[in-house]
């Protein structure tokens, strides 16, 4: 298993997690905002994806 990372939909607020081997930045150069390329969008409302951080970095909750 890769290292995922945690993305938050910038219409609705859910949290999706991807795989970080998958994830392609609209604008790498960009340090404010990390938007994702339209290569992932949010699953429940189709909105723009943003970057928040290493799913690791979060306590971990999540079932093996
Ligand atoms: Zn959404």
């Amino acid at each position: 298993m890769g290292e995922q990372m945690e993305c938050m939909c910038q219409q609705c607020g859910v949290s999706i997690y991807i795989p970080a081997d998958l994830i392609s930045l609209e604008d790498p150069a960009s340090t404010e905002a990390k938007l994702l390329s339209s290569l992932h969008v949010c699953e429940q409302c189709g909105g723009q994806l943003a970057l928040v951080g290493r799913a690791g970095d979060e306590p971990h909750y999540r079932l093996a």
